[in-house]
């Protein structure tokens, strides 16, 4: 695609990054096929073509962002599925992310938009206030129906729908502090706690930490560490992002230089997406460019560390499996196959569904944000898993297991907790 931006603007990193993202794209449209939005609403501005098109316009006139480019963007998923299919390598990712930023910068939101993006912003990256929201939602719960009638209010009614009814008490695995091996020690890693996990599913990260441990590995759950920061960065909010990545660098490079680290362990694929761009997300930042690149080399998803281990091959269990791969684990970090074959080897029959590209519609906060397209993307997602006839779901990212657990009835489990019971661990309470 040919671009005309001025030197001027070119001295802006941002935009020489976006400029060299836009020359790529060669309008082909395949990116079109597979883009979740693009197939439920049949727009071509909620295409990925369609939003490179407007973003592209955007910054080469030097515009603020207006409420049609707002409309279109703020619809995207930030799922990548537009990345994997398309065949010229464009970086759809950073290009959207700038786009956020600028939209951020330039654009004033209506009230309750503001409103609810601030409330957000302040209270999910923080497990304690989210906590507390959780407890307050029972209080909301009557006011849903209310909420969803009235313009501008959808995402309250949108949160109550997703707060669970039971907030589990906070486990000690999300305490900082150190796992020891059981028996000789064969690596020592450190986990992210997270934010949002945490609160709605300790028993994530105390599967993680017990398979981990009983493995011969050392996990460290380190002091001062804080949400990756994803959160915030799609919502264009990049200074709060940027000073979350340079706290968590410190946090983890302290480690390495103390007790060694073989890997971050991350068991949500939406942060590990996230911690493994710190590199990208911090190189204009002289003094953490080269710390965050060192992070983002050591960030593993749980799974990718545990195919290092050469798990043995378990009996048969007699349980199906239906695998939903989350976006950010698919399109974001390439991961695939691994879940999949860990799952097998664990002796689990797993299915694939159909349509396993397209997203759930959970997307970090899209859920509450965009509640119309994610309840249709959600149908469609618990239709395609639901008809491999599933005795349980896995994934490897806490958004989605929030978003599919409340539109069937079939439990869904992260993939970790049915490897912890397959080597040795308790049945998972969600299995019946
Ligand atoms: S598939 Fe790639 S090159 Fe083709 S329109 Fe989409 S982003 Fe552009
Ligand atoms: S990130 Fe997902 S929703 Fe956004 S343009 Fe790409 S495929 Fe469409």
């Amino acid at each position: 695609m040919q671009t005309n931006f001025t030197a001027e603007q070119l001295a802006d990193p941002h935009v020489a990054t976006s400029e060299t993202i836009l020359r790529k794209c060669v309008h082909c449209g395949f990116c079109t096929a597979t883009c979740p939005t693009y197939v439920t609403l049949g727009n071509e501005l909620d295409s990925p073509r369609g939003r490179i098109y407007l973003i592209k316009d955007m910054l080469e006139n030097g515009r603020p962002a207006d409420e049609q480019v707002v409309t279109h963007i703020d619809r995207c998923l930030s799922c990548l599925s537009c990345m994997t299919t398309c065949p010229s390598g464009v970086d759809y990712m950073h290009l959207v992310d700038h786009a956020r930023m600028h939209i951020e910068n330039t654009y004033r939101r209506p009230f309750w938009d503001r409103l609810t993006r601030n409330l957000l912003a302040a209270v999910l990256p923080y497990p304690r206030r989210f906590r507390l929201a959780l407890r307050a939602a029972a209080l909301g719960r009557p006011f849903a129906g209310v909420f969803k009638r009235v313009k501008g209010l959808e995402p309250f009614a949108a949160m109550l729908a997703l707060a669970p009814r039971h907030v589990p008490k906070p486990s000690p695995s999300a305490r900082p502090g150190t796992h020891p091996a059981t028996g000789a020690k064969r690596g020592r890693v450190a986990i992210l706690s997270g934010c949002a996990q945490p609160v709605l599913k300790p028993e994530i990260n105390d599967a993680t930490i017990r398979l981990l441990t009983r493995l011969g590995v050392e996990v460290v759950a380190p002091a001062g560490e804080v949400c990756c920061g994803s959160l915030v960065h799609h919502m264009g909010r990049e200074e709060q992002a940027l000073e979350a990545a340079r706290r968590n660098v410190d946090v983890w490079l302290r480690e390495v230089e103390h007790g060694g680290l073989d890997a971050i362990i991350i068991t949500a694929s939406g942060c590990g997406t996230t911690i493994k761009d710190y590199g990208f997300m911090l190189r204009l930042d002289p003094a953490y460019a080269e710390k965050a690149a060192r992070v983002s080399v050591l960030a593993k998803d749980v799974t990718e560390y545990l195919a290092t281990l050469d798990l043995p091959q378990q009996e048969t269990k007699r349980v199906t499996v239906t695998y939903h791969s989350a976006c950010s684990m698919q399109h974001g970090q390439k991961i695939t196959t691994l879940p999949k074959t860990l799952l097998k080897n664990a002796g689990f029959i797993v299915r694939d569904p159909a349509e396993g590209h397209l997203c759930c519609g959970s997307a970090g906060t899209y859920n509450i944000m965009q509640p119309e397209i994610s309840e249709k993307l959600k149908a469609r997602k618990v239709k395609n898993l639901e008809a491999t006839k599933p005795d349980v779901i896995a994934t490897g990212n806490i958004g989605c297991i929030t978003q599919i657990a409340t539109g069937t009835e079939v439990p869904i489990l992260h993939t970790v907790e049915l490897l912890d019971w397959a080597y040795g661990g308790v049945k998972p309470a969600g299995l019946a």
